[in-house]
């Protein structure tokens, strides 16, 4: 599909139009140097590995944002694509395995669950999430009954064996590997991975830069000091401190929340979802830890706090952990004070860096001759861990929508409903996870019921599942990585429970559910027994 948009469109035989003489995109220039800007310059640089020049350019008086450390399962494909293996690029972004984020205190029992990267079983051709509706919901937790992951979690294990197999292949026979729908990440992968990673921003950035250098793409430190429009209204050239104009013919907006060129010079308004996702601060830190000791949870931590959350990412060597909150209820001193008593001594020494997030996206995320990508196209915030995610699905867009220079209309239209639909509908998921559930203790939780719009879409997929009606398993149409399996665990966790469970299974024999719910327990048991923990594989496997 790359390559398709690539061809000489005079070599097309249109039936009865008049040949158009393709121009191709010679010359395509990144702005920033984040996540966003490497990732874009890799990965293009790979996909298309001529007649086209790369040009990055960074400055070095604005930082990079320096978070975004925990990943969604579909990042294997983008390392994958790349030909990186995990010895390769792992130890040097001191990075490590995330199989599941585990939500504390988002229900007002105070209780832990896991959404995983696992899928339900299906037993006589429904979840097994049904299933435990009917037989298990007083006896025990969903997730543990469920999944095999929380109980690799629990023991900080990694999800790979010494010898390199991965959890899943030793027990085949329990996990189904569903397949995700065909408008999804790179065509020949189509299975769910059942893990993640967690890495160091920083490292990534440094890493990725290096690879992209080495394979020709241009490096530019300098400060884009202003943007020069021509007649159209398109972008000619960007305006450098010390190197002049540098003009492109497709300029990829990676400049982050400021979105330099996208909203700055081309005015595209930015809708925010205030009415829906209430958090528009966050709080980060690293803390040291002692891995040798602690070991290295393989999960991304979400604890809910007063007005909002507090993200916890295990690398190898350091947490790095974050407070997003709502400044409505709480101001920027009272939120370090709650986040730093929330994480006690460990924290003592270790600065805070407070960030203003932009939460929401572009009207348009392509306009003219110019892609925003990253925290320029859009951000909601990281309870899901989509911002990388999000960079990895706007590139592969734009390589299969790539245009040449005449920038065809319908192809920049077909691009911005793929990214709107991304982004919509993981704001709809993250939503949920605040309406959903019951906590009303504070001015925040309260806020969180009476306050926030319930997108209608959203509303709708509530209605189904209180109501128990079949269409709750086809949530969405539309691609933004969360299917009904992560809307039923959310809803499940969070204690959202319809009255009744499925009447159907009044008549099917539950011998077999019992039989697969066994089976789930035996298999987590012996896997919690014989895997490594993550600090000695990540040790003694991936850094040897
Ligand atoms: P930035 O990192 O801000 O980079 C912007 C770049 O633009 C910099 O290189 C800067 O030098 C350059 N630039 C700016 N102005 C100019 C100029 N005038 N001239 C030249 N260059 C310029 N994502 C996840 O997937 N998982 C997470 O757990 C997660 N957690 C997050 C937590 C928070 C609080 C926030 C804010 C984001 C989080 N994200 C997360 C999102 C993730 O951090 C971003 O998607 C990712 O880092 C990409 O950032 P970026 O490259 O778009 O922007």
């Amino acid at each position: 599909d790359a390559f398709r948009n690539l061809q000489p469109r005079s070599q097309d035989k249109l039936k009865g139009e008049t040949l158009i003489m393709s121009q191709p995109v010679q010359n395509l220039v990144i702005v920033g140097g984040g996540t966003a800007g490497w990732m874009s310059a890799v990965y293009l640089r790979k996909a298309l590995d001529k007649n086209i020049q790369i040009t990055l350019v960074e400055s070095s008086d604005v930082t990079t944002i320096g978070v975004g450390e925990a990943t969604f399962s579909t990042i294997k494909l983008f390392f994958d694509y790349l030909g990186l293996q995990e010895h390769e690029w792992m130890p040097k972004c001191n990075a490590s395995y995330k199989t599941a984020i585990k939500f504390n205190n988002w229900n007002t029992q105070g209780q832990h669950f896991y959404h995983p990267f696992q899928r339900y079983e299906t037993v006589n051709g429904f979840d097994i999430a049904e299933w435990w509706l009917k037989i298990k919901r007083d006896e025990e937790p969903f997730d543990y009954a469920c999944f095999l992951i929380p109980s690799i979690c629990d023991h900080k294990k990694s999800p790979r064996y010494l010898d390199g197999t991965v959890f899943d292949d030793k027990v085949k026979d329990l996990i189904s590997r569903e397949f995700i729908p065909e408008k999804n990440v790179l065509s020949d992968h189509k299975v769910q991975y059942p893990y993640a990673y967690h890495f160091d921003a920083n490292l990534l950035a440094r890493f990725l830069k290096d690879y992209a250098k080495q394979r020709g793409v241009k490096h530019v430190i300098d400060h884009v000091e202003n943007v020069k429009l021509a007649e159209d209204g398109s972008i000619d050239s960007i305006i450098t401190r010390e190197h002049g104009n540098v003009s492109g013919d497709l300029f990829v907006d990676c400049t982050g929340f400021r979105g330099l060129l996208i909203n700055e010079a081309l005015d595209e308004p930015f809708n925010y979802f205030s009415d829906s996702l209430l958090c528009d601060r966050a709080i980060a830190m690293q803390i040291p830890t002692d891995i040798k000791k602690d070991g290295i949870n393989p999960f991304t931590a979400a604890t809910a706090l007063s007005s909002g959350w507090v993200w916890n990412i295990p690398l190898y060597g350091r947490d790095g952990t974050g407070y997003v909150y709502c400044s409505a209820f709480l101001s920027e001193e009272e939120a370090e004070q709650e986040f730093r008593q929330h994480l006690g001594p460990a924290a003592l020494n270790c600065k805070a860096k407070h960030i203003k997030i932009r939460v929401g996206r572009n009207r348009n995320s392509w306009v003219k001759n110019c892609v925003a990508i990253g925290l320029a196209s859009g951000f909601v915030e990281p309870l899901e861990s989509t911002g990388i995610f999000f960079i990895q699905h706007g590139i592969e867009e734009l390589v299969s929508h790539f245009p040449d220079k005449t920038f065809n209309e319908e192809l920049i239209k077909s691009y911005n409903n793929t990214i709107a639909e991304c982004i919509d509908g993981v704001r709809d998921f993250l939503t949920l996870h605040y309406c959903a559930s019951d906590r009303t203790d504070t001015p925040f939780w309260k806020a969180t019921k009476q306050e926030i719009k319930i997108p209608e879409q959203l509303n709708e997929k509530l209605r189904l599942w209180k109501t128990r009606l079949p269409n709750n398993k086809n949530v969405n149409h539309n691609y933004h990585g969360f299917d009904s399996y992560s809307y039923s665990v959310m809803l499940l966790g969070l204690n959202y429970l319809p009255e009744s469970s499925l009447p159907a299974l009044n008549h099917i024999d539950e011998r077999e559910a019992i039989a697969v719910f066994n089976s789930i327990k035996q298999k987590a048991n012996h896997l919690a027994a014989t895997l490594p923990s993550q600090y000695e594989y990540l040790t003694y496997v991936i850094k040897s």
